[in-house]
């Protein structure tokens, strides 16, 4: 027998660290920006009720027809302007494959979601990294000067932005469109978070602009668990996207829940109205507490502890049984601490142990065993 030699993956996915939000067993979660209830009842009546007709032994609608349409008639575009795919984060991936790869390049501007660079190592797409300010925004001359001079072929704006809540300017956004026009760039605007928000570019959409907007039911639709996204995009992004998405890629019975989710919309925006209340109530306790915490737009709040390390008050949390995301260690917002809002009593538990933990003397730690997972 020869000796064994084990196959190393490629070059980008050995250097890769796995993207994950760690898991804690808690009372109260409020560390991925899911919704803190399930979807409404009516919903989950019909879905049960669909199951009973789907026809398992046959491959689904390749083409998710009434899915597309569904969205397309939500978001006021033609159905050929819509792209499905598991999850937003499949639709980030497939924008990289298509227009992605080597001797192309991505541009970002840190702190944002850290899939853009991840998948950008997978896919061997080079990437270019901008900054925002000290409260997390574009700075205007700033990024259409980084897209100007390096002409990335993808750029990545997301708004709200996350980890930070921030929303970029739509007029902004459409000048960076501008420029990318100019070169054969693609603008992609994530708006997984775009339903707590007061701006949208869904409206700067048009075939003779650049510009694609990704969107997902994971977060407003309450749909985490099913993994559904979409892209609404010219008819020409979408015909390249559908190339490099794998052949029946979503199954027919999440394309039903969709277009089911899609008859429940009021019921969903009722939902949206709720948490974008709580986010008021949270962001006005957290201001009268010892932490610097920044205006959101999305179901989640930034803020860095201010008398004690974020490190310790995110490890006296789970103590607490209440996990909030760690981003101590993220360039540009060291320090901070990322809460989603939950249900009013979830949002109460959060407030009442971060105002105990902020309450002790400073220097004093936790006496407790450090939780693992940060
Ligand atoms: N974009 C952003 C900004 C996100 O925060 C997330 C989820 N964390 C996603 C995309 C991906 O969401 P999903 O794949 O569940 O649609």
């Amino acid at each position: 027998m020869p000796e064994f030699v084990r196959p190393t993956a490629s070059e980008g996915v050995v250097a890769m660290e796995d993207y994950h939000s760690p898991q804690i067993d808690v009372e109260v979660r409020l560390n991925t920006n899911e919704s803190p209830v399930a979807p409404p009842e009516a919903f989950r009546a019909a879905v049960v009720a669909a199951v009973a007709e789907v026809s398992w032994h046959r491959y689904p609608d390749r083409a998710a027809t009434a899915l597309r349409a569904a969205l397309a008639d939500a978001h006021g575009v033609d159905p050929a302007q819509v792209f499905a795919a598991n999850g937003s984060n499949e639709v980030l991936q497939s924008l990289q494959l298509a227009y992605g790869g080597p001797g192309r390049s991505a541009a970002v501007f840190e702190p944002t979601y850290a899939m853009y660079a991840q998948i950008a190592r997978t896919t061997c797409t080079g990437v270019i990294r901008g900054r925002r300010d000290a409260d997390h925004r574009l700075v205007r001359d700033d990024v259409l000067a980084l897209v100007a001079d390096e002409q990335p072929t993808l750029v990545f704006l997301c708004s709200p932005n996350n980890p930070t809540g921030t929303v970029d300017p739509p007029g902004l956004v459409a000048d960076v469109v501008d420029v990318a026009a100019g070169y054969g760039g693609l603008v992609v605007v994530d708006e997984a978070y775009g339903q707590f928000a007061s701006t949208s570019t869904v409206d700067l959409l048009a075939e003779d602009r650049p510009l694609a907007v990704s969107r997902t039911f994971s977060k407003t639709w309450a749909m985490a668990g099913v993994r559904l996204g979409f892209l609404l995009a010219p008819t020409w992004c979408v015909a390249e996207l559908e190339k490099v998405a794998l052949p029946y890629h979503l199954d027919a019975l999440k394309q039903i829940v969709g277009v089911l989710a899609l008859q429940h919309g009021a019921a969903m925006d009722d939902r949206v109205a709720d948490l974008v209340g709580e986010r008021g109530r949270v962001a006005a306790a957290l201001a009268d507490l010892r932490v610097t915490v920044w205006p959101s737009e999305a179901n989640f709040i930034l803020f860095r502890p201010e008398a004690r390390s974020g490190g310790d008050v995110w490890r006296s949390l789970v103590d607490r049984s209440v996990l909030v995301r760690d981003f101590t260690a993220m360039a540009g917002i060291e320090g901070c601490l990322r809460v989603t809002i939950g249900t009013a009593d979830e949002n109460n538990r959060f407030l009442e142990a971060l105002d105990q933990i902020l309450a002790w003397p400073l220097g004093e730690v936790s006496e407790e065993p450090a939780t693992e997972g940060a």
